[in-house]
């Protein structure tokens, strides 16, 4: 049915908002919900005024599963995307079953009481999809989402064996405020003060937040960054997809201030997700400093440079030892003019209408819960260039220690 449900008018909701609306052979109907519906006809009303596409809007409170079953049931959707935040998902993919539609997020389920980044929630739902006959992707972003699709595009072209993965994001952008994140601050927090954590010689290891570095020359005249090892989902599904693998790792770039910033607010409690009394009141610290900082939708009109996320892989290819990377750049800028959005934002975005796409053509096609490297990633990466993210496959002559 070629019809998306789109849940969240965030950030990110509003650039699935815009891509769905440019290929109207796909969707031919988008209808917008999310908490506050001021923001869905905001949204609607950029879209209207750039491609001369209609959206109808709608309000849902997604936490609640028999008001968001029944906004399933009245719209008939071929497929939900859900781009409101992790807490929703498991309420989302429940109404999903009951209503008997296909499903897809951008970020794995986290309770709201502990910053856990895990797929077991989710996978849980396997046999109830299988059994109902219908399909949930997760994590159709960037990364997760391209990250996961660019190690089967290189395992399954490049490589006879792979046997370690780097996944490295860089946002070289600056968008002139003393500090904000450019997504959802309090996820953004709770990821990167997380403990680090890798996969290697079958089992994980941790790091304390932040604690290992290293340098990485990025293309396309970025240059050498700082990255960080952090933890990220994809590592999980990755590792268990892809059992050649001896090690497989993540990393970030920060900017120096963005780190002082980060240090201070955590060591004055700020950054924490444990309740306090305040004024006789119970708030969440990081609740409220996100109340306090940028919305970053706000940072699109700011934000100028470039983000370059790709895969750094080792293995082996007709008995040789091979290095690739695959990447794309992404420019703020441009990504503005487009929709209205900074890259991050974007580089979300792209890969949810795509994922919804493939799926409503039936090229992505499978009943239970799915991560994105166990479906076929050429017309993904197809689909990639096609609607605004290239990528470059370059090999590298020195491995990354
Ligand atoms: P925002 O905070 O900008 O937007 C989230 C939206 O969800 C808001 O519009 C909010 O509504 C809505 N929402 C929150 N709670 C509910 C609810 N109970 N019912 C209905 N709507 C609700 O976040 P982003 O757009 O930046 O991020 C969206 C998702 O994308 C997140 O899950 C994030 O983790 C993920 N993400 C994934 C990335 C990837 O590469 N895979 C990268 C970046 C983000 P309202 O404003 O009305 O309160």
């Amino acid at each position: 049915m070629p019809k998306v449900l789109i849940v969240g008018a965030g950030g990110v909701g509003q650039v699935v908002a815009h891509k769905c609306a440019q290929v109207p052979e796909v969707f031919e109907d988008i209808v917008l919900a999310s908490r506050t519906e001021a923001k869905c006809r905001a949204i609607a009303a950029q879209v209207a005024e750039r491609t001369g596409r209609k959206i109808e809007t709608a309000q849902v409170d997604a936490d609640d599963v028999p008001q968001t079953t029944r906004l399933i049931e009245r719209v008939k959707p071929g497929v939900v995307v859900n781009v409101a935040l992790p807490y929703q998902d498991l309420a989302i993919m429940d109404a999903c079953l009951a209503a008997g539609v296909d499903y897809l997020d951008t970020a794995n389920y986290e309770p709201r009481d502990t910053a856990k980044f895990e797929y077991r929630w989710q996978w849980a739902y396997h046999e109830r999809f299988r059994d109902r006959g219908i399909m949930a992707l997760l994590g159709s972003g960037f990364d997760p989402g391209a990250t996961n699709v660019f190690t089967a595009y290189l395992a399954k072209h490049h490589f006879d064996t792979i046997e370690t993965l780097d996944i490295i994001d860089c946002n070289a952008g600056e968008h002139g405020q003393p500090f904000a994140t450019n997504f959802n601050p309090e996820i953004n927090i709770r990821e990167v003060t997380a403990r680090g954590r890798y996969w290697e010689n079958g089992a994980w290891k941790e790091t304390d937040p932040l604690s290992v570095s290293r340098m990485f020359d990025f293309p396309e005249g970025i240059g050498p960054k700082k990255i960080y090892l952090l933890y990220h989902e994809e590592l999980e599904s990755i590792a268990k997809h892809f059992p050649t693998l001896k090690r497989a790792r993540f990393w970030m770039t920060f900017s120096d201030n963005y780190l002082k910033h980060l240090e201070v607010l955590g060591n004055v409690g700020m950054t924490s997700i444990e309740p306090v009394m305040f004024q006789g009141r119970e708030i969440v610290p990081l609740q409220f400093l996100k109340a306090l900082l940028p919305d970053p939708s706000s940072l699109g009109p700011l934000t100028k440079g470039k983000t370059c996320i790709g895969c750094l892989v080792r293995g082996k290819q007709g008995g040789r030892d091979k290095i690739a990377f695959l990447y794309n750049v992404c420019d703020h800028e441009a990504c503005y003019r487009e929709v209205g959005s900074q890259a991050i934002s974007y580089t979300t975005g792209v890969p949810a209408m795509i994922g919804a796409k493939l799926m409503l053509t039936g090229k992505w096609r499978g009943k239970g819960v799915f991560n994105m490297e166990q479906l076929d990633p050429d017309p993904f990466m197809e689909d990639m260039n096609r609607h605004g993210l290239p990528w470059v496959v370059t090999t590298l002559d020195k491995p990354m220690d």
